[in-house]
């Protein structure tokens, strides 16, 4: 049972040999097959589905997927449950003028080059407003989740996806992108059999790195000094960024400083990066993340406090609950929940709502105090911030954020790509 992701099935990989796609490429180009250029965000879904981070998924989704993700939480089949639609969207206007039909087989380009194969199988448009409320629970389009479903086109295109050209992930991410496929040797090498999959957006401070001993001692119980047989995966979310997030580059180092500074044994600590564009979608979005994880060939994966949630559209525990509801033994994943964690005087150390008796002494970890003491720049007790992490985010700041650590419309518009796609030959 090697190599088997969410759903139950065989790890999706769709990604046709070199020779063989330099060829495949002439013979579409001699045949006139119509052309579609991509734009970053569909360009980040092909590889996520090409490479099996989407398994079960072979491609973009039909309309009866998307119904079915909506109503019931469920693909098609109605039984691999997933909560996030997969689409790929195209206006009326470039339908039009490409004259793409049913059943056709569409280039895909990326900047210019040849990217992927998309086999059509279904045309559809989609009732956006019934979309947002089923899947973000509000049709608000300050909801980052909902402006996405608003901002794509009115045509959706669904159909089997082949990726013929392979991103070229750029520094520093180069060494922390994996393929599912790469993460379970991965995990192999080192005899992991329990993998804790920590999702973070963040640059950790004690407070995250305590969550992620105790998922550790919660999950593992005892733990063999010579041969541990499981880790703490720390898989970071990169993909589309809001002004004021952290740049993608330092999440990613300060993260494996961790690791590298002794803070985790280096033989239960892995530090990865996956591509994917929040959807801020609360619960479902937890669900998703789930998906994805099993499929990275974990076995347990952490849920915090407003996992993946945004402003106040979910209750800080409704990514909890969600598991509950779903049915029985259709995740291959075990959640671990975490409640608050924050500071405690009178305890003298990061503590959680779990365990700590002071709630009224507490100083929270709130993103703002976090926030203030890195732009500052001035280094904080390491009870807040271990010393070399801190020091990473500075470096970061300068190395990669033109001087800030959190995104600014400067970063957008100039940092280096996490991935490109370069000419086949
Ligand atoms: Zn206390």
């Amino acid at each position: 049972m090697e190599n088997i992701g969410h759903g139950g099935k065989e790890i999706v990989e769709r990604v046709m040999p070199k020779a063989a796609a330099i060829k495949r490429v002439e013979e579409l180009k001699a045949a006139k097959v119509k052309t579609l250029d991509v734009r970053l965000q569909m360009a980040t879904e092909v590889i996520d589905i090409a490479y099996g981070f989407f398994s079960p998924l072979e491609g973009f989704m039909t309309k009866a997927d998307v119904e079915s993700v909506c109503d019931n939480m469920l693909l098609a089949d109605r039984k691999t449950v997933w909560s996030i639609p997969i689409v790929f969207d195209i206006s009326e206007e470039e339908l039009k003028k490409s004259g793409i039909k049913q059943y056709d087989e569409v280039l895909l380009t990326y900047t210019g080059n040849p990217f992927a194969i998309f086999d059509i199988t279904d045309i559809f448009t989609l009732d956006k407003k019934e979309v947002a409320m089923k899947v973000y629970g509000t049709t608000e389009d300050k909801h980052p989740g909902v402006k996405r479903t608003y901002q794509y086109q009115d045509k959706f295109l669904g159909g089997k996806i082949t990726l013929l050209n392979p991103p070229k992930i750029n520094e520093p991410f180069t060494r922390f992108w994996l393929t599912p496929k790469q993460m379970r040797e991965r995990f192999k090498e080192k005899g992991w059999e329990m993998i804790i999959n920590h999702q973070t957006r963040n640059v950790p401070h004690t407070g995250h790195e305590w969550l992620m001993k105790g998922a550790y001692l919660g999950a593992y119980g005892s733990m063999m000094v010579d041969k541990p047989r499981g880790g703490v995966l720390v898989n970071a979310i990169i993909g589309s960024k809001r002004p004021g997030d952290y740049i993608d580059e330092a999440i990613i180092l300060c993260q494996e400083a961790q690791g590298k500074h002794g803070y985790f044994r280096e033989d239960i600590f892995l530090t990865t990066c996956s591509l994917w564009d929040m959807r801020y979608a609360g619960p479902r979005e937890a669900v998703f993340h789930a998906c994805m994880r099993t499929n990275l060939g974990c076995t347990h994966h952490m849920f915090g406090r407003d996992h993946a949630g945004v402003g106040s559209y979910y209750d800080p525990y409704d990514a909890h609950r969600i598991f509950d509801k779903l049915p029985k033994g259709s995740l291959n994943i075990t959640p671990i929940f975490n409640l608050d964690w924050w500071f405690c005087p009178v305890c003298d150390e990061v503590t959680y709502m779990g365990f700590c008796g002071h709630k009224d002494k507490k100083a929270s970890f709130s993103g703002t105090l976090i926030r203030s003491i890195i732009q500052d720049g001035v280094k904080p007790p390491r009870r807040i911030f271990r010393p070399e992490v801190f020091d990473m985010i500075m470096e970061c700041a300068e190395k990669y954020g033109f001087g800030n650590a959190f995104v600014t419309e400067d970063y957008l518009k100039r940092r280096n790509p996490v991935f490109t796609i370069e000419p086949l030959k």
